[in-house]
């Protein structure tokens, strides 16, 4: 694609392109630069780095459970001082710009507090600054409910906002500028033999944003893939290449394993002695759905006595709720007792390939056990196999899988 033909482009710029009074500085060099090729620029930015974790942990000094509307007002403001700076930087160097606040499109999300999702955005504000030659600056992650409250969309939820503008405004691509230079095969920072590609298709990315690879926002290719926006990931930090993901084009790779990820931040919930009969497992996982806690991996072991072990992972976040709900069921159910691991990592392997190749998963279980790994869930689908690990040795599992599935090398 020839990134200078584009008529209108969304370009977002994440926590660490923002990071500093300098890092702005240079967004706005960026983006003056690419003003002089392309027509109509939105840029949608994220909170500057640690900003949000920051807001997190003051909003926890309140108590331990901090009501997610105020919570979200409070996170909201990350974005906000980033997209006021970025405008000043912009006009400083005689750029008009002008920033947007979630209220002013509005950009509308159900009531899902810390979850959100958009229902509809506005953009005739943004095609009115656009008109008047502006670059438009808009506050990514947070949203506005149709009762008026502020609404955040999840860590990392930026990129979903940019994919949404970009759907809205009929953009020709949307460029997400991170910290490092596109989609790898795995977590650059953790492997220096991860391999950078060069296209990516949704189905593939959203298997590994799903399972961990927290380089674009899991519902942003949802989003992407659904409305056919184009997305390239690159670097704000240099000129090189990124990655595209778009529809899968014949010329992709085909390999047996595409990626290793991991996902840490997630719990394991163990109801021992479960009584084995009809209608147990239900009872322990009602509550929990009605209270919308999201249950990862679920397993069962049936003892010889005829009792089962339940053990399951939520969000860490989701703990203290998910325990009290478990707990309880497990006194009514007569349970023997409730266990749980906070140090937990989810590592996966993702591949279409996968499919017609038995043995995938056994070499995948050799690998682990080889450096005295233990395994203490696995799951598996036509196309990943996920397997929880002590968390101390996440690195080490990705940066082994990665060797023994052969995923470096030249980039493709
Ligand atoms: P931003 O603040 O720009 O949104 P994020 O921290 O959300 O950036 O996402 C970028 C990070 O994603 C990288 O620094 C990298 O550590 C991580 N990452 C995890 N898996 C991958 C992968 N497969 N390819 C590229 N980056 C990855
Ligand atoms: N600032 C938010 C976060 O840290 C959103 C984002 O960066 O995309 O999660
Ligand atoms: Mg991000």
């Amino acid at each position: 694609m020839n990134l200078n033909k584009a008529k209108l482009i969304v370009q977002k710029y994440g926590g660490t392109s923002v990071g500093s009074v300098e890092r702005i500085k240079e967004v706005a060099r960026r983006i003056e630069l690419r003003k002089q090729e392309v027509d109509r620029i939105v840029v949608v930015v994220s909170a500057m780095a640690g900003e949000t974790d920051r807001l997190i942990s003051l909003a926890r000094e309140m108590g331990d459970t901090p009501p997610l509307r105020e919570q979200d007002v409070l996170l909201s403001s990350g974005e906000q001082v980033s997209v006021a700076l970025l405008s000043m930087a912009l006009t400083e160097r005689g750029i008009k710009a002008r920033s947007f606040l979630s209220f002013q499109l509005p950009i509308v999300t159900d009531e899902r507090h810390a979850a959100a999702i958009i229902k509809d955005i506005r953009v005739e504000g943004l095609l009115h600054s656009l008109q008047e030659g502006e670059v438009a600056v808009v506050a990514g992650f947070q949203g506005l409910t149709p009762s008026g409250s502020i609404t955040t969309l999840g860590r990392g939820g930026s990129d979903t906002t940019a994919v949404a503008f970009a759907a809205a405004l009929d953009a020709d691509y949307c460029e997400i500028y991170t910290d490092v230079e596109g989609i790898y095969t795995c977590d650059p920072q953790i492997h220096s033999f991860a391999r950078k590609l060069k296209k990516i298709s949704y189905e593939g990315m959203m298997e590994l944003a799903g399972l961990g690879a927290k380089v674009l926002h899991n519902r942003c290719v949802e989003l992407a893939r659904k409305y056919n926006v184009k997305i390239l990931v690159r670097s704000s930090f240099n000129n090189n290449e990124g990655t595209w993901v778009c529809e899968e084009e014949e010329d992709m790779e085909g390999a047996l394993i595409s990626g290793v990820t991991y996902k840490r931040g997630e719990v394991k919930i163990s109801v021992l002695g479960v009584p084995d009969k009809p209608g147990v497992a239900s009872l322990i996982f009602i509550p929990l759905a009605e209270m919308g806690i999201n249950v990862d991996m679920i397993i069962q072991n049936i003892g010889r006595n005829k009792a089962a072990d339940v053990t399951f992972t939520v969000p860490e976040e989701e703990l203290e709720k998910a325990l009290q709900a478990v707990q309880q069921v497990a006194a009514e159910i007569g349970a023997e007792g409730v266990d749980c691991d906070r140090n937990i990592a989810k590592v996966s392997i993702v591949g279409g390939g996968m499919r017609s190749n038995p043995g995938v998963a056994s070499r995948m279980f050799q690998v682990l056990a080889r450096e005295g790994i233990n395994i203490l869930m696995i799951s598996t689908s036509e196309i990943k196999i996920s397997c929880i690990i002590d968390v101390r040795y996440t690195e080490l599992a990705v940066r082994i899988l990665h060797d023994a599935f052969e995923l470096g090398g030249n980039s493709v």
